[in-house]
């Protein structure tokens, strides 16, 4: 009897061990050359030149893969494309999709798809995940799927292979795999329903994915608000509740846009667990 059970035990320790983690890999989706950095901070640094990354993420659980942002699309290369009246330059050197093949993962195994809001830079490659099930918040999928995407800087050609039938309408936190691991939390002010993500690691901790609450540390120390957000009040108080968030949970803060911060993060194929 007693060799059955510690024959048991033996066998659930196994199972534990073989269960696969929940990891965070970072992408590099793109670099951004702005041209006048006081497009993001109003009157402060007029005329001087910044250069941003754009980052995607893929989160593996062993309910499914979850990608968040899908970068500028792997179309602009390196030549690169400007935009916003030639304020901002954009270029990608390393394709999304050639990041996944390099770890085996091909765009139809992508089963969740969270963007934290629909500019650009943000939905490049969203076609791509035509078979993910997406999570938006109500307020950006108004915009977003409504009958004027562009009035909110949104370019409805990125986005309009994604399967409709398969979109999931959230209104305030969502916990993506029903565990409290991964939680879509919204942050909204940047555009109608910016959204930003809570990934809960084993080794690494929480960490919380930005978004564009902030696009570089400074603007994030000063709470400077870019003059083309949708809604600045809004996004004061997205700041100040995401903050509150991040000092109660403490959890790091991922600055997508901030390449220097963004230097320090490990790229996949490393994963953080
Ligand atoms: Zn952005």
């Amino acid at each position: 009897m007693k060799q059955i059970l510690i024959a048991l035990a033996a066998l659930s320790l196994a199972a534990c061990s073989t269960k696969p983690p929940l990891t965070l890999q970072a992408f590099e989706c793109g670099e951004v050359e702005v041209r006048d950095i006081s497009l993001f901070s109003p009157g402060i640094d007029e005329g001087m030149k910044k250069n941003l990354v754009d980052s995607c993420y893929l989160i593996q659980h062993p309910k499914g893969n979850l990608i968040w942002d899908t970068g500028i699309t792997d179309a602009v290369g390196e030549e690169g494309v400007e935009v916003f009246g030639g304020k901002l330059k954009l270029t990608v050197t390393n394709p999304l999709s050639d990041q996944l093949a390099a770890i085996n993962i091909k765009p139809s195994d992508i089963q969740f798809m969270g963007i934290s809001h629909f500019h650009g830079d943000h939905t490049g490659n969203a076609n791509l995940f035509n078979t993910a099930q997406l999570f938006i918040q109500q307020a950006e999928y108004d915009a977003a799927f409504g009958p004027t995407p562009e009035s909110f800087g949104f370019n409805a050609d990125s986005y309009n292979k994604i399967d409709k039938t398969k979109i999931t309408v959230l209104n305030g936190d969502h916990d993506v795999f029903g565990d409290g691991s991964v939680i879509i939390k919204p942050a909204p002010g940047h555009t109608p329903g910016h959204q930003m993500l809570l990934v809960n690691l084993e080794k690494e901790g929480p960490i919380m994915l930005s978004g564009d609450l902030y696009h570089f540390t400074k603007n994030r120390e000063h709470k400077r608000v870019p003059s083309f957000n949708f809604d600045k009040e809004q996004t004061l108080q997205s700041m100040e509740s995401i903050e509150e968030f991040v000092k109660e949970t403490d959890a790091k803060l991922w600055i997508q846009h901030d390449k220097e911060q963004n230097a320090t993060i490990k790229h996949s194929p490393y994963s953080y667990q």
